[in-house]
């Protein structure tokens, strides 16, 4: 039985990837290995895009409730405080799914 190179875990004799860890397990075939980075790298693109789209709704929301605070003092701006808090965490997770974007991108290259 074969062992997965980067996790250790016994995998099949025709497996693609690991089913423990997902990582490619034909890394001697570069066009495979370049298409699966590739691939990851979409995904990481895509999801740091909905975050920083989540940021600005929530921000934007954020601050007219906060907004609202000020010219009412009602609860609903302590609710855009709130919103803006998320926003804030938002941009904070898009910002670390860039980076792996990056990172696979680095890998990719080299
Ligand atoms: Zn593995």
């Amino acid at each position: 039985m074969p062992c997965c190179q980067y996790c250790g875990a016994e995998v099949g004799e025709d497996a693609v990837v690991c089913h423990k860890c997902g990582e490619s397990l034909i890394g001697d075939d570069a066009g495979w290995q370049e298409f699966h980075i590739q691939e990851k790298i979409d995904r990481a693109n895509h999801r740091a895009n909905m975050y920083i789209i989540s940021a600005i709704i929530l921000a934007t929301v954020g601050i007219v409730a906060g907004w609202v605070l000020c010219i009412s003092s009602s609860a609903v701006g302590l609710f855009g405080i709130a919103l803006v808090c998320l926003g804030v965490g938002c941009s904070a997770s898009a910002d670390r799914h860039e980076h792996k974007a990056r990172n696979l991108k680095r890998r990719l290259r080299r």
